[in-house]
């Protein structure tokens, strides 16, 4: 098993793989920014010992990708629904369905599948797989991970999707993941994924709501059901609704802004129109009190700020540092270093990839030794 697992270095490089009809595999070239892979060793590990599905459920989209044992992407898809619209059976049939379709596409025998990651937008119980609330699923307490390891019979790992990129950031940067370091999600909503030396490892399944803090309890409407949110602040959704009350903007599915919306917003905010100027100051002052709270409660070694949202930083970045100044002391802002890393949204497939091949690297040992 061991010589099957680990191979020279000089074999990765080589297009050949264990069975014959891999050719067909989509998109190959666009997923070539992001083939990092894990790091490289003398020995590295074979790249054909088997695949990792990764797949991404959030406000209506579900993203999957397919990777091989090196952790680099082969092929990937992005379904758009209504994700509030579905029941349990719906949601695991079509998940189901999203991973076989990334097996067909890239001809890989259910076999040599070793692992699926789903990353979900929401409170995860990382230990019994079950996810309990999201805003993007009109149903609760669902459990994912039993219907998929019956479908495939293989490991399913889950985790929040802000753990997920935190993961990805610290492999691509590994001065980040010395030590403490807690990565503040910000896109379709607001998470944060905590890291203990580049490993998931911190309290109930390394995630945290720091997007449900309030900062005003009248505050406006978050999609959690209550008010006054950081994220109802700072999150793309909030950002885009706020902004359609005065401005001529596309409506937006489920009130969930695509990325070329948020462009769009973006682009209109650079124009200088001081409705939206105001706006991005209050996400600014929302962000900064998100970092405060971090620091203060958690004093990790590095904040990282992540996420699509941070591609609006400039437009906040005075307000932020306004406030930052204000909201936590002086003494512990100088004890942690900020980071503004504004990711795109693939980076959680690729963090959950990663997650997974951990868990299935974990068990491979146990099961040799
Ligand atoms: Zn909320």
């Amino acid at each position: 098993m061991a010589e099957e697992l680990l191979c020279e270095a000089e074999t990765e490089t080589g297009a050949a793989m264990s069975w014959p009809d891999d050719t067909h595999e989509e998109d190959a070239d666009a997923l070539n920014g992001r083939r990092r892979g894990r790091p490289a060793v003398l020995l590295t590990l074979n790249p054909a010992f088997g695949r990792i599905i990764a797949v991404s459920l959030r406000m209506n989209l579900i993203e999957t990708l397919i990777a091989d044992f090196s952790g680099s992407g082969l092929a990937q898809s992005r379904l758009a629904l209504a994700t509030r619209a579905l029941d349990v059976g719906a949601l695991c049939d079509l998940v189901i369905a999203q991973i076989d379709a990334m097996l067909d596409a890239t001809a890989t025998p259910r076999h040599r599948l070793l692992g699926i990651g789903i990353a979900l937008q929401g409170i995860v119980n990382a230990d019994t797989g079950r996810h309990l609330w999201s805003p993007a699923l009109s149903v609760t307490d669902v459990d994912l991970a039993k219907p998929m390891r019956q479908a495939f019979g293989v490991e399913v790992v889950m985790a929040n999707d802000a753990v997920a990129v935190a993961l990805s950031l610290a492999a691509a940067e590994p001065a980040l993941a010395q030590g403490l370091s807690a990565t503040i999600m910000v896109g379709h909503g607001v998470g944060m994924g905590v890291v203990v030396d580049g490993e998931a490892r911190w309290g109930a399944g390394a995630g945290s709501e720091i997007g449900h803090v309030k900062l005003a309890p009248d505050g406006p409407q978050c999609r959690c059901g209550q008010r006054g949110c950081i994220e109802a602040y700072l999150a793309d959704y909030a950002l885009y609704r706020d902004a359609r009350t005065f401005l001529d903007l596309p409506p937006a599915a489920s009130q969930q802004p695509s990325e070329a919306q948020m462009a769009l917003l973006r682009e209109r905010a650079l124009g200088g129109d001081p409705r939206l100027e105001h706006l991005f100051r209050q996400a600014g002052r929302a962000l900064a009190e998100a970092v405060a709270a971090t620091i203060s409660v958690l004093r990790p070694h590095h904040v990282i700020l992540a996420g699509p949202g941070l591609q609006a930083f400039d437009m906040m970045r005075r307000a932020y540092e306004e406030r930052l100044d204000q909201a936590v002391l002086p003494w512990l802002l100088k004890s942690t270093a900020i980071h503004v890393r504004p990711s795109e949204s693939a980076t959680i497939v690729d963090g959950m990839v990663r997650r997974t091949l951990r868990v299935v690297d974990q068990n491979q040992m146990e099961t040799t030794e």
